[in-house]
């Protein structure tokens, strides 16, 4: 097993914390990490591709478990469309192999970096969280090793009340070593996707409402620079599955050579450096620009066909894009909302951002169900995103003004989620699981990891505090 001492960072480039890094390639490597965690005093955490946008994968001054090289698919089978993944695997190397099959996952993040093992974890969902919820959803069984050395099978009937608390759990009582997972049956390698413009938050949040049902996924991209009137504007994009024969040639469609994304703009400038063109225009003028010249373009009401790839991993178009926000690098402060207060809500958030001249540069808006797991982020309402980039300079303004979000979302019954939010305390976060649930995500917690060997830096800032 590798061993190194380094420094590993989040996904956006803001936070970093030193740690011992090993790669298991098994779970009998997991657990002789947990027994020399265990002997020399440390604590361990799992880390899949590092994509979360805080502290979750990060273990400052402890071991961390690089999941990378368990990354196999172990068993495929294109009838039933269910797959066995080692939980290094990622979105990208499954889609890629179910595809060409007529499969698609079924519940897939923005990025197709992330592990399976991550994804689990986080328990994330994607744009069509209305219609399919989260990704646990969609597992049939996992398997982990837990810091006691015992080897688990959960699935939502055999040790039910650990596989809804695993799944989301943020790998605090466990680690995956293989996870199974139905598949989407697809009828083509496009989607049917109908793109249209929202003037304002109130029109922009029942837009989301009133298309999910007609749709199989939708999200929406919001101005966070529009005020007065237009706060809140954006364009809404709604998508659809094609029905059996409603595409022509589904063998072409399906092919992964129609499914990548382009190693060149124009054929000629390769992606790899576009982040560096992108870099003079991350402040708060270039991104004014930006939104406000995005928002004209998407005026015209238009439909139009799409492979699955380019729908979903439009953020991966641009490789490294993090790092155009410079030095200081990014956050993502995600807020959950019932319907009926995320108006109110974020129309505070939007104002109170711009008001202390500290704007989102990207607003990404969704619509969401609630699930049974025990680490719920889910509502009946919506979501929104807004990435942030820091600078050294105003870190402390800004951490206080993510705090006061927090209290903004928690008095309008919101909810967050820590695969995305940095600053939220223990407080909060108590405040919103509510007593009852932390008090049961504790007991299994001492039932797994008696000896407290899971910590990561974000266990220790919502359940420690
Ligand atoms: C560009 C971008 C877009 C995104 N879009 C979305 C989105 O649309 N929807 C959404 O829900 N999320 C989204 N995310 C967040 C992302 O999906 C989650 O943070 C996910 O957990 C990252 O997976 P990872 O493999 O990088 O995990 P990491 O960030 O490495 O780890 C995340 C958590 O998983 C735990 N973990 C990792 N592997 C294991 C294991 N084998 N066993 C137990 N625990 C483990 C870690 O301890 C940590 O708590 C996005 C992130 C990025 C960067």
């Amino acid at each position: 097993m590798l061993n190194t001492f380094t420094r590993l960072e989040n996904f956006g480039h803001s936070l970093d914390a030193p740690a011992y890094v090993v790669q298991p390639r098994n779970g009998v490597d997991v657990y002789s990490v947990f027994k020399k965690a265990k002997r020399l005093g440390l604590t361990v955490t799992a880390r899949g591709a590092g994509r979360s946008y805080n502290d979750a994968a990060l273990n400052g001054g402890g071991i961390v478990l690089d999941m990378t090289a368990m990354n196999q698919i172990l068993e495929w089978n294109p009838e039933s469309g269910v797959v066995r993944c080692e939980p290094g695997v990622t979105l990208e190397q499954l889609w890629q192999r179910v595809e060409p099959d007529g499969w698609w996952p079924p519940v897939v993040s923005g990025t197709m970096r992330t592990t399976l093992g991550g994804c689990l974890a986080a328990n994330i969902h994607g744009k069509n969280n209305f219609k399919m919820g989260v990704i646990g959803e969609h597992v049939v069984e996992f398997a982990a090793v837990l810091p006691t050395g015992a080897e688990i099978t959960c699935s939502p009937k055999k040790n039910a009340d650990l596989f809804y608390a695993m799944i989301g759990g943020y790998g605090m009582l466990g680690v995956f070593t293989s996870v199974t997972m139905q598949m989407k049956r697809v009828y083509s390698g496009l989607l049917s996707v109908d793109a249209y413009p929202a003037p304002n938050l109130s029109r922009h949040l029942s837009a989301l409402e009133d298309g999910a049902p007609n749709h199989d996924y939708i999200v929406g991209w919001l101005d966070t620079f529009a005020s007065g009137a237009a706060l809140g504007r954006g364009q809404i994009h709604a998508a659809r599955y094609l029905r059996e024969g409603e595409d022509p040639n589904p063998q072409e469609t399906l092919k992964l050579k129609n499914q990548i994304l382009p190693p060149m703009i124009f054929g000629v400038f390769p992606k790899s450096i576009l982040y560096q063109f992108m870099k003079p225009f991350a402040n708060n003028l270039g991104w004014r620009m930006v939104n406000l010249a995005k928002y004209v373009a998407s005026l015209p009401k238009h439909t139009f066909r799409q492979p699955h790839a380019a729908f979903h991993f439009l953020l991966d178009y641009v490789p490294n894009w993090e790092l155009s926000y410079g030095r200081g690098g990014l956050i993502q402060y995600q807020s959950f909302l019932p319907k009926e207060s995320a108006e109110a809500a974020w129309t505070e958030i939007l104002r109170f951002s711009q008001k202390r001249n500290m704007p989102s540069y990207l607003g990404v808006t969704k619509r969401h169900r609630p699930d049974n797991f025990l680490l719920t982020h889910a509502v009946d309402g919506f979501s929104l995103a807004l990435d942030f980039k820091v600078r050294e300079a105003t870190r402390p303004r800004m951490a206080g003004m993510l705090r006061e979000f927090d209290e903004i979302v928690l008095e309008h019954g919101g909810r967050f989620y820590f695969a995305k939010n940095g600053e939220t305390t223990a407080q909060t976060a108590q405040a919103f699981y509510g007593e009852e649930t932390v008090k049961r995500f504790k007991k299994l917690k001492k039932r797994c990891d008696p000896n407290g060997l899971l910590e990561s830096n974000l266990y220790r800032r919502i359940f420690e505090g």
